[in-house]
């Protein structure tokens, strides 16, 4: 009955998980993106399913008491941000009912409300916004590139697509981006710096990526370029050292023909080749390589929520798994006995080990390698004081690289009785979860708190249901937004035994 291209008229009732707004007309649901829930609109239908259809936003007929301006004049072409236009209150509703769906329907939890028998549900915090919800960004990357005039220009890139929109305002990053723009700009003009011109590969400068250490007030600049010099690079240096805060001028070289922004290889042009920056008392040291979490002041409110969880009182064993550059184990060490750290990307796990040098940390090792592989590892190791399988595992974990060239582990070292029966087992896998054989394996470890911190609801949910089969239940469960204005939210669940 509809068909593509047919007008009509829509109510807004809810939003989906990708921030589109939801409409149903003679009980059929359409997605329709840009629309807020509440608005009445008039769209054109784009496509139909079976059941549901998609359609495009003509006109908003009766904009919703929650719909705002946006900040932000290229809000619909950009997409960095998908529900700018809905007041930041009501952002925020919908980030705990994503996660509280999910819960329940994935993982068939009773979160909150009271259950038939009367039973009160899992207790679920209000989620932790953000009382300034701009400009929290400490990272961005812009691309370089020229008009149709020839122009050399800078901004984001339209949706789906390579054009750049110029822009140097976003309003989710630091303040001083702009300014730094104007100025690598100007520079490209006066010096004739070609911007790179990805269909030929030729040209130079390709992006601009600006990092800042919000505590510290530390900023860095680094050109990412398809060569391995700059021409009049002294004369851009003298340029950006008028910013102040300006502490590192860099270079990264990306010579290949890729979507990869940044390439491996870096080169200090003036000033140190990273900032520094605090999350809590712990110092971290930021290359324009390294990892880093974009939003610092909502980031210490979730490990400050995972180290509440944690419950550590100085004498516990935990292993912090899909650590990174250890930023979640360094917290923790502050309040256990020993914290054991597993990641995959090796560069990682050399900035955790460094971050913990610098903080003067002594009681965390990293091993490098895939949870669900490190951990069985430990966990399979018949060690019992037998000096043999100690010197056996040993060449195991070198053998699979988790162990540093040359380090030896002694018994003061690795605990491994403690290891295999950690008091607290921490989590925060990428998007796609654990692996069920990690899982597998903190059951069998049967620590006495998992402490779950999960960036997509959805496979948090489905492994919040498998540990929750038999010995484990959910205690607690605190949302974060650490990226306001997008539709990703930040959980942090607290299992404990039965
Ligand atoms: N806990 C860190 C990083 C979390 S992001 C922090 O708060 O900063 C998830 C991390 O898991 C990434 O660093 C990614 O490289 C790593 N990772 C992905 N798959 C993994 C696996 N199978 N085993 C271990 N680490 C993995």
């Amino acid at each position: 009955m509809f068909q593509k291209n047919m007008e009509l008229e829509l109510l807004i009732e809810d939003m989906g998980v990708n921030g589109e707004g939801i409409g149903k007309a003679e009980g059929v649901a359409f997605f329709v993106k840009d629309a807020v829930i509440g608005d009445h609109v008039l769209v054109k239908v784009m496509k139909m399913k079976k059941r549901y259809g998609y359609a495009r936003l003509l006109k908003v007929i009766q904009p919703s008491a929650h719909r705002v301006q946006p900040l932000c004049d290229h809000y619909r072409q950009c997409g960095g941000c998908q529900i700018q236009t809905l007041e930041y209150k009501r952002q925020l509703e919908y980030k705990e009912k994503k996660v509280i769906d999910n819960l329940e329907r994935i993982g068939g939890f009773q979160i909150n409300h009271k259950t038939e028998n009367g039973k009160q549900g899992i207790l679920f915090h209000p989620i932790i916004g953000m009382e300034e919800p701009f400009f929290y960004r400490n990272k961005a990357q812009f691309p370089i590139g020229v008009d149709k005039d020839g122009k050399i220009v800078t901004g984001f890139y339209a949706v789906r697509s390579h054009n750049i929109i110029p822009s140097r305002k976003c309003y989710l990053g630091a303040e001083e981006n702009e300014k730094i723009l104007e100025l690598v700009i100007s520079f490209m003009e006066k010096y004739h710096i070609p911007a790179y011109h990805e269909e030929t590969g030729k040209g130079l400068v390709r992006h601009v990526l600006i990092r800042k250490g919000f505590l510290t007030g530390e900023i860095m600049v680094c050109l990412v370029l398809n060569s391995h010099t700059l021409p009049k690079a002294g004369k851009l240096v003298e340029m950006l050292r008028t910013i102040g805060g300006m502490t590192s001028i860099m270079l990264n070289i990306n010579e290949k023909d890729t979507n990869v922004i940044l390439g491996n290889e870096v080169v200090c042009l003036w000033g140190q080749d990273y900032i520094s920056d605090y999350i809590g008392d712990i110092k971290y040291q930021i290359s324009p390589l390294s990892f880093y979490q974009v939003n610092p002041i909502q980031t210490k409110k979730l490990y400050e929520t995972a180290l509440d969880y944690a419950g550590l009182a100085g004498k516990e064993t935990v292993w912090d798994l899909y650590c990174g550059i250890g930023t979640i184990s360094l917290f923790l060490a502050q309040k256990a006995k020993c914290v054991y750290g597993v990641e995959i990307v090796e560069p990682a796990v050399w900035d955790a080990r460094k971050n913990a040098k610098l903080n003067k940390i002594e009681n965390v090792q990293f091993f490098v390698g895939k949870a669900e592989e490190v951990l069985p590892q430990f966990y399979n190791a018949e060690i019992d004081a037998d000096t043999d399988n100690f010197r056996q595992l040993e060449k195991e974990l070198k053998a699979s690289n988790c162990l540093e060239k040359g380090a030896a582990i002694s018994k003061g070292q690795l605990n491994l009785t403690e290891m295999r029966h950690p008091d607290v087992i921490v989590v925060d896998p990428p998007r796609k979860g654990c692996d069920e054989k990690c899982l597998e394996t903190i059951l069998k470890m049967r620590p006495d708190r998992v402490v779950y911190i999960s960036c997509d609801s959805a496979t948090l949910a489905r492994d919040l249901k498998y540990l929750c089969e038999k010995e484990y239940e959910i205690k607690q469960i605190q949302a974060v937004d650490m990226f306001p204005h997008t539709v990703h939210v930040e959980t942090c669940v607290l299992l404990g035994r039965k």
